[in-house]
């Protein structure tokens, strides 16, 4: 177990590559069957984890879907992998349904917003929200699950689905409320996948179907460590107006040919497997985020520091220039190592809707009148498999396998 830091943070996921590889080697062998059989339990932050927690490194892209999915179709099959596949499948789902739906993001960001305005004016409320995020319910687990949020920046799925239930259906806080507190704790803090999986849990992304945590299911995949008492019996389902339906993705934007400065970003920190085509990788920056750090808390923060020096030097190894940290995303800094690396363009992964892919929309302004394109690309992984993402996750993973094998991943 890692020391506290003087945050009261326990740092438990070390943020480079390296670490990242080493994580996926030794749970690889636990990704067949024993994964499926034991991925519910939730044994607490001490005990063994059955289940990866490579959330971080894949969210932050230290590691790519495309490889944690081969590495576990090469060891167990597709028949043995299955489950572990699936869930890889639902980062990506998730990403795909949000880009075609962005109005789920600012919808989010406005609730919250509302959430936030509603607490200065009701004492009752910001108490309530208080004593929930403090872990002072006195509901058991729930409490436990809130301080250990806060303390490692990390939970079990089956923690978070309860944790969002109890929230929802048992405390009658509002939703956004408890998805902005876990953006702001998370290491893996994903507009994507939190967004969405809140939104599941309160009976909106699946309209009518809600999660109901009960304290037997609680009480079995935690070892009998939380049997609580007083949960809601009933989760009725939130309602809001329907979204928009989703739209379709703009194509590639094209690459002009010629040198290039690679900005990487919190979206993207894999150097190694960003492939740009017709491009002279002339310089590269591992760009923090800035105010995109926001709505990150600190847990996130110190892995984002930490992956973009890691993926500093990466570029480097790969690309044999030279290549930088930028703290924050600001166009003088990006204009300046574009400069010097006599780069005619600025190349950046493309970022999915998020405060990333704001900060770089920002940017396009400055760079373009300094005379350098803002070219971001999609991943052939992003580009096929988000478009498929227009409804449930059963259709998304059914259609799969045919992209996947252009992917060179076969099911
Ligand atoms: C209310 C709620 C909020 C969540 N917020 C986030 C978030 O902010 N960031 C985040 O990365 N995940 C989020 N998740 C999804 C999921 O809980 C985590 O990705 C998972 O627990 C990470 O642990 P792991 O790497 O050990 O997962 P494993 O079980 O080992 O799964 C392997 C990988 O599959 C992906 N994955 C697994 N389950 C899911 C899922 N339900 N949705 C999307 N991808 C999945 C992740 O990339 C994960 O690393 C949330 C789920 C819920 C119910």
């Amino acid at each position: 177990m890692s020391a506290v830091e003087a945050d009261g943070i326990t740092p438990v996921f070390t943020a480079t590559r390296a670490e990242a590889l080493r994580r996926l080697d030794a749970f690889l062998p636990r990704a067949g069957r024993a994964y499926a059989d034991g991925r519910n339990a939730d044994a607490g932050p001490d005990a063994e984890r059955s289940v990866s927690a490579l959330s971080p490194y894949l969210r932050y892209r230290l590691l790519v879907e495309r490889e944690v999915i081969a590495a576990a179709l090469d060891l167990h099959g597709p028949h043995g992998a299955d489950k572990f596949v699936s869930e890889v499948l639902w980062r990506t789902y998730f990403k795909g349904w949000l880009e075609l739906r962005p109005a789920a993001w600012s919808r989010f960001l406005a609730e919250r917003d509302a959430g936030r305005d509603a607490m200065a004016r009701s004492g009752g409320l910001a108490r309530a929200v208080a004593a929930a995020e403090e872990g002072r319910t006195g509901i058991e687990g729930f409490d436990d699950w809130a301080r250990e949020l806060v303390a490692y920046g990390y939970l079990h799925n089956h923690a978070r689905m309860w944790f969002a239930s109890i929230w929802i259906f048992t405390l009658r806080l509002p939703w956004a409320l408890g998805a902005d507190f876990f953006l702001r704790h998370l290491v893996d803090a994903d507009p994507a996948s939190n967004t969405l999986s809140w939104r599941w849990v309160a009976g909106l992304q699946t309209p009518g179907k809600t999660y109901l945590a009960t304290a037997d299911n609680i009480a079995r995949y935690t070892s009998g460590r939380f049997s609580p008492r007083g949960l809601a019996a009933e989760a009725p389902s939130l309602t809001e107006e329907p979204l928009p339906g989703p739209r379709a993705l703009p194509g590639p934007e094209p690459v002009p040919a010629g040198r290039a400065l690679l900005l990487m970003h919190p979206e993207d920190f894999g150097p190694e497997s960003f492939a740009p085509e017709g491009t002279v990788v002339a310089g590269a920056l591992a760009a923090t985020g800035g105010s995109a750090h926001w709505p990150w808390g600190p847990a996130a923060r110190r892995f984002v520091d930490a992956a973009a020096e890691d993926a500093a030097e990466r570029a480097r190894a790969r690309f044999g220039c030279d290549a930088a940290v930028l703290d924050g995303m600001d166009a003088e800094g990006v204009v300046a190592a574009a400069r010097a690396a006599g780069a005619r363009m600025v190349l950046a992964p493309h970022a999915p809707v998020g405060p990333v892919a704001d900060a770089l929309a920002a940017l396009a302004g400055p760079l373009r009148d300094a005379g350098l394109p803002l070219v971001r690309q999609r991943r052939p992984w992003d580009e096929k498999l988000w478009p498929l993402a227009t409804k449930g996750f059963f259709p998304f993973r059914q259609h799969s396998p045919a992209v996947l094998a252009e992917e060179g991943v076969r099911l």
